[in-house]
């Protein structure tokens, strides 16, 4: 069984249901959370996960334990709790029960500032260490205050979000859009969002079920199938699929072809480069090299980080950074809000395409081609990944030629090809990433990287015995 200790990743806190995470553990993190923001107002919001009310409702009565004003919004997307923190003055925070794209029998509490950006390390650790020491505050009878529901948080974000965008422009354009929100609660915020501009909208998996029926609630190429029929089927102008949460989007062009994260970002990038001249724009270790190949020859400038949204923003604010996106489909606009959000990335993807009148396939038809190889090893425990980790920076520091830390280690051979290995944050494995100019290479890189791993967990175990 994994600890409670572990149980706090790169993303909040995150567990199994009725494993880690059950209504007595939600009751104490609301506890902790609370006694954390003392006295304070604070909003919650849930996913529709089968489990997000039951452990909604545990952490509101941890929260109210402890004293604090609890706004209750309801079920929607994680970027429109944040939207509405950032707007009201009043919030010092709020907690999102999700478990954002991770499979049905996860849930989780993801805690936010009072500028709605997930709490940095330090100030989590501070709450861990109330939760984990049981160091409380306990409200008197007569300071337990009363919960109010408030409805209008979806209208409030559609309305910001159409700030940022030309909705005269995109409105003539009547773009027929097939948008699959996986069974997510996406499917609460962006049909009202997208017929604001007059786009016909087709729903696909717009069901809220906590089971995930018919696709996982991680927009995967292997699990879009459907969606790339129905945009082909339909003769859609776009394609677009959410996490389970709303703050991850992936698009799929006119012709059904599946572009990831790095990909929309980078083409986005470009319209804020020629449009709103942005000279800078971050995102992760793990995104292609086609960002800086399209990106720097229009003289912006790219910021690689540590993989994970609350690192992505940190850079993004440290730098004034306008635009930053993740290889797995979040996009920060920052004049919207600085935390991922999957309904303004939508926006401002159909925005670059009117603005450039082209369809995403004629956007992406010239960009430079590389081949990636993504795999994975299972190992549970946090300390032996570390190990692994360390083994492998002094491995290739002997072999490739260059070396990057920035998160868990990244090989050069070349000019082009790569691969990165790192713990996940929020997963027992390590991640392997390669790219390379060809599909052997990089198939090849990321076998090697295996091995390796392996030989390492071999010798591990060897000198145990
Ligand atoms: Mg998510």
């Amino acid at each position: 069984m994994t600890s409670l200790e572990q149980l706090f990743g790169t993303n909040g806190f995150r567990g199994i249901v009725g494993r880690e995470l059950t209504p007595e553990v939600a009751i104490k993190f609301g506890l902790a959370v609370g006694t954390y923001f003392k006295d304070k107002s604070i909003a919650v919001a849930m996913d529709g996960r089968m489990s997000s009310e039951m452990l909604t409702k545990a952490l509101i009565s941890g929260l109210q334990r402890s004293g604090v004003n609890v706004y209750f919004l309801g079920m929607l997307p994680t970027p429109v709790l944040q939207k509405y923190v950032k707007e009201h003055g009043e919030l010092a925070g709020g907690v999102m029960v999700t478990a954002s794209h991770n499979p049905p029998e996860y849930n989780g509490f993801k805690v936010v500032g009072s500028d709605g950006v997930e709490l940095l390390n330090e100030e989590e650790e501070k709450i861990e260490k109330i939760f984990l020491s049981s160091s409380f505050f306990y409200a008197k009878w007569h300071e337990v205050k009363p919960v109010i529901t408030l409805n209008d948080a979806i209208p409030n974000y559609i309305r910001h979000c159409l700030k940022h965008i030309d909705v005269d422009l995109i409105r003539r354009r009547k773009m027929r859009i097939v948008v699959d929100f996986g069974h997510g609660v996406s499917a609460l915020s962006v049909p009202n969002l997208l017929n604001e501009v007059n786009c016909e909208v087709i729903s696909v998996n717009s069901n809220i079920d906590g089971t995930f029926p018919v696709r996982p609630p991680e927009p995967t190429p292997e699990n879009l199938g459907f969606l790339k029929k129905a945009v082909l089927d339909l003769d859609a102008d776009l394609g677009v699929a959410y996490d389970g949460d709303g703050d991850r989007s992936i698009f799929c062009d006119e012709k059904g072809n599946i572009w990831w994260g790095d990909v929309s970002g980078t083409i986005i990038g470009k319209y804020l480069a020629e449009k709103h001249r942005i000279d800078k724009i971050a995102t992760g270790i793990n995104s292609s090299s086609l960002v800086e190949h399209v990106l720097s020859s229009l003289g912006i400038k790219v910021i690689r980080t540590k993989v994970g949204s609350r690192n992505l923003s940190k850079a993004m604010i440290n730098n004034s950074i306008i635009w930053g996106f993740e290889e797995n489909g979040g996009g920060i606009y920052a004049p919207h809000q600085y935390v991922r959000d999957g309904g303004m990335t939508t926006l401002l993807m159909i925005q670059t395409l009117v603005f450039y009148g082209l369809s995403l396939s004629e956007m992406c038809k010239d960009l430079p081609r590389f081949f990636q190889v993504k795999t994975k090893v299972k190992i549970r425990e946090g300390e032996l990944r570390k190990i692994i980790i360390k083994e492998l920076r002094s491995y290739y520091g002997m072999r490739a030629s260059r070396v990057e830390t920035v998160d868990g280690v990244k090989a050069w051979f070349n000019d082009t090809d790569w691969v990165l290995i790192r713990p996940s944050g929020t997963e027992p494995i390590v991640r392997i990433f390669s790219e390379a100019k060809s599909k052997l290479n990089a198939e090849k890189m990321a076998t090697e990287a295996k091995k390796i791993i392996e030989a390492i967990l071999k010798d591990l175990k060897t000198d145990l015995h």
